[in-house]
Formats: C-alpha cells, sequence, structure tokens
C-alpha cells in the first residue's frame, strides 16, 4: 500500500467532491468502493469476497469533459491519486487502487454517439459509449469501426483508446492507435486538450499517440473520433486448416500477410489452445484460420492466395461452416464473466493470459522457450491444467503471441496471483524480452508488468518518463500504472 500524501483526510476528500460535482455522483458506499479497488487480475480474490488492497475514498461519476477537469485539477492541488476507468474490463491492474484515499474517476456516464459522419467516414463517441452500442449505430448506416476485441460487448471508448486495445480484425483494419483521427483529453492541471479531425498532417510529432496508451497515467480521455469503413458481410469467406506446427501456421502467415494481402482474421492455435476452442475437429493438431473481407474482387484475391500458400504444406481442410459459428461466439458479455465467477468459485480452477509479440524470426522461438521453462522450471506445473498459445495479430514485421494458461489453485485466494499468476506472466514476459520482442502486445503494462517498463524501451525509457513528468508533476495518475509505484 502507498501512503497518501494529500493534506485532506478521507472526510475531507468526500466532502469536498461533494461540492464540486454533487452527492449524487459521489459513491461512498462500501461494497462498491470494494469492487473498485481490483480489476480482473485478482478476479479470483474477489469472487471470494477478499480485498487487500486500500479501499478508494470515493468513486466519483463524470458526466463532461469540464467535470472530469474539475476533479482533476482539485486531486493535483491536494495531491491525491486518481484512477480513470469506464468499462472496468482490465485484466492487468490497471484499475487497482495502490494509494490511500484514491478517487476512482469513472467516465462511464459520458455515454453519448456525438456523431456519425457517412462522408468522411468517422464516429466521435464520448469515452463511456461502449464499443458494441457504436458499432451496432454506424452498422445501422452500412458501416463498421473495424475494432472487434473480445470485450466488445462491454469494454467503452475511453478505456480501448487508454489501453491501446486491438481487434480480432487487427490485421485489415490496425489497432486502435490506427482508428484514432482526433480526440479530447483533460490533464491532471485541468487543461482540456482537443485534437482536430484531419485525415493526416506532418506539423510535428502525432501527439495523439501520447494519449492513447496512457492507461490513465497521464490523463482522461473524454472523446474519441474513429475512423469508419464500409460493412460487407456478404463477400465474407472464411477458412480453417488442420497443420502439424505453430511454426508452419506462422510460416503460412507471414507469407499470406507479407505478400500484401491483408485477410481481416489471421490466427494459429498450438495443438492445446484449439483443444479448449475447436474439441470437437482439432484432432491433436494446430489450427490455422483466415477471414477475408472486403470488396468481392479483394476478397477472391485474399482467398486465392491463402489456398496458394497453404497448398504448400501437409494440411488437412476444416468446413468454414465451423470456423464461422466458432467466430460467432467469441465475444464476452456479462452472461460469460458471470459464468466464469461460478466456475471459479466451484472448480477453484482459472484461466489467464499474457499477450507478447516479436518478429517473425524470433516469435517461434519465444513460444518454444516460454513454454519449455514453464514446464520444466516453474515449480507449480503441476497445477497446470491448460497450456498454450494463439498467434492472432500479425503485422509486415513479425506477430503476437496470446500466451493462456489455466490452473487448479491449491492455495488461499489471497495467495493465487503470487503462486501462480504472477510467476507464470514473468516467465513469457521475460523470453519475449531476452529474445528482442515487447513485452505486452495490447493489454497495457497495468500495475504488474511495470518491473520490466524500463527494460521494454531501453535508452527511449527517458522520453516516457519525461512525459510523465512533464503531464503529471504531482504524480496523481493512476500510481504504479506503467511506471512503478
Ligand atoms: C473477456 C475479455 C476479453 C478481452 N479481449 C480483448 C481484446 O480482444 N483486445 C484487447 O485489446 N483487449 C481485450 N481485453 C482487455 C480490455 O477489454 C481492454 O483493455 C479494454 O480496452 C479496456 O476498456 P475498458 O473500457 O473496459 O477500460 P477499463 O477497464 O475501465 O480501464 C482500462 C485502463 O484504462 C484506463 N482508463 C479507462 N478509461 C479511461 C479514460 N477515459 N481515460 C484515461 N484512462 C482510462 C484505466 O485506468 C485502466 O488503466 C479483454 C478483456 C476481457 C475481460
Amino acid at each position: 500500500m502507498v501512503q497518501s500524501v494529500s493534506d485532506l483526510n478521507r472526510e475531507e476528500i468526500r466532502r469536498a467532491l461533494t461540492e464540486l460535482v454533487g452527492q449524487d455522483q459521489v459513491c461512498v458506499d462500501e461494497d462498491l468502493l470494494r469492487a473498485a479497488s481490483v480489476d480482473r487480475f485478482k478476479k479470483y480474490m474477489a469472487v471470494n469476497g477478499i480485498y487487500i488492497g486500500p479501499i478508494p475514498a470515493a468513486l466519483v461519476s463524470a458526466r463532461s469533459a469540464g467535470e472530469v477537469a474539475k476533479v482533476l485539477r482539485f486531486a493535483n492541488d491536494h495531491k491525491i491519486n486518481v484512477v480513470p476507468r469506464t468499462g472496468v474490463t482490465s485484466t492487468e491492474g490497471g484499475l487497482e487502487t495502490v494509494v490511500e484515499d484514491t478517487i476512482v474517476l469513472d467516465g462511464s456516464p459520458m455515454n453519448e454517439i456525438v456523431r456519425i459522419d457517412p462522408v468522411n467516414m468517422m464516429a466521435t463517441a464520448q469515452c463511456g459509449v461502449v464499443l458494441q452500442t457504436l458499432e451496432d449505430a454506424v452498422r445501422l448506416q452500412g458501416l463498421t469501426t473495424g475494432h472487434s476485441p473480445q470485450s466488445k460487448p462491454l469494454a467503452q471508448m475511453g478505456g480501448l483508446t487508454a489501453t491501446r486495445s486491438t481487434g480480432q480484425f487487427s490485421t485489415l483494419y490496425g489497432g486502435i492507435e490506427d482508428m484514432v483521427v482526433g480526440l479530447e483529453a483533460v490533464f491532471p492541471d485541468g487543461t482540456i486538450c482537443r485534437i482536430k479531425n484531419v485525415p493526416r498532417r506532418a506539423a510535428g510529432p502525432d501527439i495523439r499517440q501520447i494519449v492513447i496508451g496512457n492507461e490513465g497515467a497521464l490523463c482522461f480521455i473524454t472523446e474519441v473520433t474513429v475512423k469508419l469503413y464500409r460493412y460487407r458481410p456478404q463477400n465474407n469467406e472464411y477458412r480453417g486448416f488442420l497443420v502439424d506446427s505453430m511454426d508452419d501456421g506462422i510460416d503460412v502467415i507471414r507469407e499470406v500477410v507479407t505478400d500484401g494481402f491483408r485477410p481481416s482474421v489471421c490466427r494459429v492455435y498450438s495443438e492445446e489452445d484449439a483443444r479448449q476452442h475447436f474439441d470437437d475437429f482439432y484432432k491433436n493438431k494446430c489450427v490455422l484460420i483466415f477471414i477475408s473481407e472486403g470488396p468481392k474482387a479483394i476478397v477472391e484475391a485474399t482467398v486465392a492466395e491463402i489456398d496458394r500458400v497453404v497448398a504448400r504444406i501437409h494440411h488437412e481442410d476444416v468446413d468454414p461452416v465451423r470456423i464461422e459459428q466458432w467466430f460467432s461466439d467469441l465475444n464476452w458479455g456479462m452472461d460469460k464473466i458471470i459464468a466464469e465467477q461460478e466456475w471459479m468459485r466451484t472448480e477453484h480452477n482459472l484461466g489467464y493470459t499474457t499477450e507478447i509479440s516479436a518478429n517473425w524470426s524470433d516469435i517461434g522461438e519465444i513460444y518454444e522457450a516460454a513454454t519449455h521453462r514453464i514446464r520444466t522450471e516453474y515449480p507449480y506445473a503441476a497445477d497446470l491444467t491448460m497450456l498454450g498459445a494463439h498467434s492472432s495479430h500479425s503485422y509486415q514485421t513479425g506477430t503476437n503471441l496470446y500466451f493462456v494458461y489455466d490452473y487448479n489453485i491449491n492455495c488461499d485466494p489471497q495467495d493465487e496471483i503470487t503462486k501462480y499468476h504472477i510467476p507464470l506472466n514473468a516467465i513469457i514476459v521475460e523470453e519475449a524480452l531476452k529474445h528482442g520482442g515487447s513485452m505486452v502486445h495490447h493489454h497495457g503494462i497495468g500495475k504488474y508488468r511495470t518491473d520490466w517498463t524500463e527494460q521494454e524501451h531501453g535508452s527511449a525509457y527517458y522520453m516516457l518518463r519525461r512525459l510523465k513528468d512533464a503531464f503529471d508533476p504531482n504524480g496523481i495518475m493512476n500510481r504504479g500504472t506503467i511506471f512503478k509505484a
């Protein structure tokens, strides 16, 4: 726990916040405050009703950028830690309130779709708009954002931008960093900045990228404008193959992508990971998946390329209908979260993930090295019920790996993260860095990869640290996130 350095105590903070934004926007309900002290990194403790961190002083609902500015200015003046939040699907501890008497500032009431502009192909949404809601609205006009993280039914535009999120169709549309045209953000001194919507400019560095991925450690995002694309699901083509190894699958994806084709989905699942997704047809093989979308001629050319490249390796075709069916049930709404809670409670078993990226030539070695170390060095490997990975986001120069590990919990709930999640995550992160990769592909650094932030950035850490010092000199923004507490 980090002690508060504020000149105000818990009661004084609550009173001042009530004066600033009104009583109905300041929640001090103890159960809600406890829940607001963690995110999914501590999901097993939470499901067992155990909250060991400092419980926030208040959960404040913000209804406008002006209110965000008021709260941040007040917190900055009195050195009170602030944790921004929107959809609460964070997985890496980004929402944990490690400082005593923190204010959790909730942007979810800012939930208006401001504008859908089909001529200039962009949509503007406040930070609390759920991505699924925005996607449903633009689809009514035959358009799509192209953004489809698995958390689409729950995650909101502010958090999606703050974490540098990516989606299932990223090989075609890119990550959120490729989608954001302009945005509005509020800094700790109360300054409200709007970055205008233009197709490109060379007016100095791209300042959007300071805000995108800041994880609430530099500023609060209040509005986002994203690009739109034409939605043509009738042209979609699904392809699935059983292949002999991850290396074979990754080689096929590399060739298709570096030849200049952009299927929206390119994935390969290790045998173990395939078992949990495709139990009825995977036959102890790795599963390779493609979806091609867009104008018909482009789809046809992309499918021809996939078939040409895959023909070179030993493989078996999968009925495309099975891939389409599997894909249609991939996203997570509250129903799956509740089912997962029930599973954890009754089975004392859970699954976590660690996602990294690397160049084509290094990714296979990272997979082998990390899984080998976990199986041979990790003292509680016998408790693992699944260890596998898939590559799901590919680029001209390389790809990601999404490691998935499930385990039985043979300890007290409060020891679960130190016995299992933290050491397993550490092995994967260490191997990614050792092989020249990135320790985090799309979930953000949160509070559990900060030990390696300096190593991740090397000499460029200077720039990252300077940004924090410049924009948040009092260190009030989400202490312990990106940077060590
Ligand atoms: C089942 C499941 C599937 C997932 N699938 C994906 C996936 O496919 N791709 C992917 O990228 N991620 C995925 N995630 C992770 C998560 O959904 C993303 O990180 C998402 O972007 C978080 O959005 P949110 O609105 O829920 O943010 P929150 O959980 O509320 O916050 C996330 C982080 O952003 C900060 N933050 C939130 N709002 C703001 C704001 N307005 N201004 C500044 N900082 C803010 C918070 O402080 C925190 O550090 C998944 C999570 C779950 C639970």
